[in-house]
C-alpha cells in the first residue's frame, strides 16, 4: 500500500507537540526505517499512519483513501482489513494459546471468511515463523523471540488468508526486547516479507542495526524530518 502524509501534525493536551509538520511519501513496497531519540514522535507517527490516532493538522492518505474522510467506525474497519500492527510490548493475552493469539482478530472482525482459508494461513504462517512447535503454548512459557514472532504473525493472517500482496505491516520496535541473534532473525523476517510478498514495512526503531535491512532510513527530531536516506538493504 501507498502511504502519503500531508503536513501531518500532532499535538497532546499541555502544548506537546509530538510531531510538528511532517511530509512523507512511502511507496507501494518500500521497506522504511523510522529512527530518532526517544521522544521524538516515532511512535505517534506510526500511529498516524496506521489510523490509531487522529491528526491535529495535516492528512493521511493509504492508497489514495484520506483517513479525515472516515468516521470511527469506517477507520476501524479499514484498519483492520488493510492494516497489521506490532506493537511494542507484544500485546499478547495472556489466557490464549499462541495460535489464538494469532487468530484473535481475525475471529473478532473476518468471521465471514471461510474455515479452510484461516486454517491454511494460520499453519503457513506457524511455519514460515518457526512457531509450528509452539502454537498451544501461553505468552509466558514463550521467549521474547517467540512471542514477537507470535505477534508479527498475528499482524500477517489476514494478508495471509486473503493472499494479499500489497499489505501494510507498521512495527514499533520490533526487536526492542530482544537479544542481537533474535533481533536479526525478526529483521531477516521482515526483509523477505517485503521482498516476497510486496509488503510495505514501517518499522519504529533506535538500532542502528536495524536499519541496515531497508531501503529507506528517515530520521526524526522534535516531531520533524532531520533527515531521508536511501539505503542498500542486506540480503542475509
Ligand atoms: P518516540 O516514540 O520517538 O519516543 P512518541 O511519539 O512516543 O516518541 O512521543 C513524542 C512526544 O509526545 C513525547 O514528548 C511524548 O512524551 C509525547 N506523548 C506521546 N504520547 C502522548 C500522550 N498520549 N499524551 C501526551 N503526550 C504524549
Ligand atoms: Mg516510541
Amino acid at each position: 500500500m501507498h502511504i502519503e502524509l500531508t503536513q501531518v501534525k500532532k499535538n497532546y493536551p499541555g502544548g506537546v507537540v509530538a510531531v510538528a509538520g511532517i511530509d512523507l511519501a512511502v511507496p507501494h513496497g518500500q521497506f522504511l526505517a523510522v529512527t530518532g531519540a526517544s521522544g521524538s514522535g516515532k511512535t505517534t507517527l506510526l500511529h498516524l499512519m496506521g489510523g490509531l490516532a487522529r491528526p491535529s493538522g495535516g492528512d493521511v492518505r493509504i492508497d489514495g483513501t484520506d483517513l479525515n474522510t472516515l468516521n470511527d467506525r469506517e477507520l476501524t474497519l479499514f484498519r483492520r482489513s488493510h492494516i497489521g500492527v506490532v506493537f511494542q510490548a507484544f500485546n499478547l493475552l495472556p489466557t490464549l494459546t499462541a495460535e489464538e493469539n494469532i487468530l484473535l482478530p481475525i475471529l473478532a472482525g473476518h468471521a465471514g471468511l471461510p474455515q479452510g482459508k484461516l486454517t491454511s494461513a494460520l499453519n503457513a504462517l506457524l511455519e514460515r515463523l518457526g512457531l509450528q512447535a509452539r502454537r498451544r503454548h501461553y505468552p509466558d512459557t514463550l521467549s521474547g523471540g517467540e512471542q514477537q514472532r507470535v505477534a508479527i504473525a498475528r499482524a500477517l493472517l489476514l494478508d495471509y488468508a486473503t493472499d494479499s500482496h500489497d499489505g501494510l505491516l507498521l512495527a514499533d520496535e520490533p526487536t526492542g526486547n530482544l537479544d542481537s541473534e533474535n533481533s536479526r532473525n525478526i529483521c531477516r523476517l521482515l526483509r523477505e516479507l517485503c521482498t516476497e510478498r510486496r509488503h510495505t514495512m514501517v518499522v519504529v526503531t533506535h538500532e542502528s542495526t536495524v536499519a541496515d535491512w531497508t531501503d529507506r532510513v528517515i530520521t526524526l527530531k522534535d516531531g520533524l524530518l532531520l533527515s531521508d536516506h536511501r539505503a542498500t538493504p542486506k540480503e542475509n
